[in-house]
């Protein structure tokens, strides 16, 4: 049987050949060529220097791929890419969370294949293809409970990955009422722990995800972003990705989130990503409060309105998120960042909230957080009337 007929038969049962659907975008991603990838814009975001590798995952396709691509790194073989002592356990690595970011890579195989319920963001949390990211925003949940570093760990087995998804797909079958999430297709969010756009300068991970999907009429892939990569424009996702473009006052950008494109930048992308295939959402997050805080919003909303085209506007929708921090993570930031800590960390008007790990999370108290979102979501009629608001919290 060839390639389309197995893929017509797939579809129909909603199962996939999956060593077909990597192999079919692994050629096509390196025909297309990877211009913004190869150039001195990512090689400034990725230097790298180190590659701490399972050994399963060094030895994997993928991973081969992953370090002939950087082949002046220094190997190094670890048993888990989950606990590496040197660099999560390693106090002093604080003073170089950011370089560690752009110097260390760490593969690893994925070991939970799980797809979660989630309901807001997406129907589904599929099991992503990184954690971590080159990017070192100060809020980001990520390191939460990696210790020291948070370098990016990509994951090499990309075919059990898309086969988990493929059969959730499957024994899920069409969506039968519109929810917030999509009027249609269940939406998988696969960009959980990571910046898909930034995978995309290590490997054809993302690739693989954005080409798969466009097999599977009943889902549509999602991720946010804070990273403008023009690679990822040529890989034809038909309307089966969803790319949400996070956005946040600039001057609050400027503070907390560093190494990612300005948001002007992310602003101006949306069109093109529009019109490469994509569908274009905004992730409003996170809203952190300080002084001027509405006033800096309503200024992004009205750049919004004055600079996107209206074919992006009419199908533009959005999150609203409100910042949550966590008392281990700041402290780790403090040896990093500490001015970003003057705005995330405000004990009077936050909150504890003991998480299922147990670990101690922050949120703004109540009445500040239910205060904040009214404004939030006036400001945006006000503004924006055409950004439709698929969950403020
Ligand atoms: S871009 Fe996302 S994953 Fe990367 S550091 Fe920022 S919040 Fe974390």
């Amino acid at each position: 049987m060839g390639r389309r007929a197995r893929e017509t038969a797939g579809e129909a049962e909603g199962l996939f050949d999956v060593a077909d659907l990597v192999a079919a975008a692994a050629p096509a991603a390196a025909e297309e060529g990877r211009a913004f990838r190869d150039g001195p814009e990512a090689a400034r975001l990725l230097r790298v220097a180190e590659i701490h590798a399972e050994p399963a995952a060094a030895a994997s396709w993928r991973g081969r791929q992953i370090i002939a691509r950087f082949p002046g790194a220094r190997l190094v073989g670890t048993d888990s890419h989950w606990r590496i002592p040197h660099l999560h356990g390693n106090g002093g690595n604080v003073e170089r969370w950011v370089r560690i970011k752009s110097e260390t890579l760490v593969l690893g195989e994925r070991a939970s294949l799980t797809v979660r319920p989630n309901g807001r963001s997406a129907d589904w949390i599929a099991p992503g293809l990184s954690n971590g990211c080159a990017m070192a925003c100060a809020y980001c949940y990520v390191p939460r409970r990696k210790g020291f570093a948070n370098p990016l760990t990509v994951f090499t087995n990309v075919e059990r990955v898309l086969g988990a998804l493929g059969r959730h797909i499957a024994a899920t079958g069409p969506k039968r009422e519109p929810n917030q999430c999509d009027e249609k297709a269940w939406v998988y969010d696969i960009g959980e722990n990571g910046d898909c756009s930034v995978d995309d300068l290590i490997s054809d991970n993302t690739a693989d995800l954005v080409h798969a999907f466009r097999h599977w009429p009943t889902a549509k892939a999602s991720f946010a972003t804070k990273f403008v990569n023009p690679d990822l424009l040529r890989l034809d996702p038909r309307g089966r990705t969803r790319i949400r473009f996070s956005l946040m006052p600039p001057e609050d950008s400027r503070l907390l989130d560093i190494r990612t494109s300005p948001v002007p930048a992310r602003v101006r992308a949306a069109a093109d990503f529009l019109d490469a295939g994509y569908e274009v959402h905004f992730n409003l997050s996170p809203v952190v409060i300080r002084p001027g805080w509405r006033e800096a919003w309503g200024e992004l909303l009205q750049r919004m309105d004055d600079v996107l085209p209206r074919r992006v506007k009419e199908q533009a929708a959005a999150e609203v998120i409100m910042l949550t921090h966590n008392e281990d993570l700041h402290g780790v930031n403090l040896g990093w960042h500490p001015r970003a800590e003057e705005l995330l960390w405000q004990p009077g008007l936050q909150q504890p909230k003991r998480s299922e790990n147990g670990a101690l999370n922050v949120r703004y108290r109540t009445a500040v957080k239910r205060e904040a979102v009214e404004a939030l979501t006036a400001l945006i009629g006000a503004r924006a009337p055409w950004l439709r608001v698929r969950y403020a919290f």
